[in-house]
């Protein structure tokens, strides 16, 4: 009976792959960036081979160490920035796969806005390269998406986060967990603030409602775009107070900041 269950479960992959196979062929996917047109040749994906290609990656040795921040120029050494060195976050490190700049942009905010969740696939791809590039992968026990408020879910409906973090962690074959970590405070938007002001804004706005699943385990924490690294902070900090063992952070995009 058991056999017979874990047989089908081992099927489900291949008929999806099957079922995928066919729709290429009865509905041929066109690249998502718009300026493009192409066929998509890339299994699974929506993004053909040259613009995935041509997306603006980061590259290892150029952001520091503990917060992603990119240094101005390239250092061969591991760097920790003078804002990390003075304040650690609760966070031990952070990678970005991509900057947030076009045509990635606009496809986030498709993804983030307009229910693009077929992009989930894309940018798994992209976090996972990252998490290979930056940290170590094989650790990790399990992966979080950082929440949003429930009223904020309810208006848009979903979690882009938790679409990233479902598919990155299917691919890194871990748990995703989507209840332990909780938003219990409906902040402002944080896109009109500067830096102190976003960690002003988040103070207390996650809880962390079931240690027993963070206690002793590494997590690798996942939003889409970084800018400050403020909302990974407070996200991380509850973590940190349950007892995990390290908390690293991938996040798909880095945006640029004045402050
Ligand atoms: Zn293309
Ligand atoms: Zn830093």
């Amino acid at each position: 009976m058991r056999d017979g269950i874990g047989n089908g479960r081992d099927a489900l992959p291949r008929v999806r792959a099957i079922l995928s196979g066919l729709a290429d062929v009865v509905w041929p996917r066109t690249c998502a960036v718009e300026a493009c047109g192409r066929p998509v040749d890339r299994p699974r994906g929506h993004i053909c081979s040259a613009c995935f290609a041509a997306l603006p990656f980061h590259e290892p040795g150029g952001a520091c160490r503990i917060c992603g921040m990119p240094v101005p120029a390239k250092t061969p050494h591991v760097f920790v920035c003078e804002a990390c060195a003075a304040n650690p976050p609760p966070y031990e490190r952070t990678c970005s796969a991509v900057d947030y700049a076009a045509p990635l942009d606009m496809l986030v905010q498709a993804f983030k806005y307009n229910r693009a969740s077929w992009l989930a696939e894309d940018f798994a791809e992209l976090l996972d390269g990252a998490v290979r590039a930056h940290l170590d992968r094989a650790a990790v026990d399990a992966v979080f998406p950082v929440p949003l408020h429930p009223n904020r879910l309810r208006k848009r409906g979903y979690n882009q986060a938790a679409l990233l973090a479902r598919a990155l962690a299917r691919r890194l074959n871990r748990r995703c967990d989507e209840r332990s970590l909780v938003r219990i405070r409906d902040t402002p938007k944080q896109s009109l603030l500067g830096a102190d002001e976003r960690r002003q804004n988040l103070k207390g706005a996650f809880a962390a409602v079931r240690p027993q699943f963070v206690r002793g385990r590494v997590v690798l924490l996942v939003d889409d775009v970084t800018t400050t690294g403020s909302t990974l902070a407070a996200a991380a900090e509850p973590l940190r107070a349950a007892g995990a063992a390290h908390i690293w952070c991938a996040t798909l995009a880095r945006a640029p900041h004045d402050s």
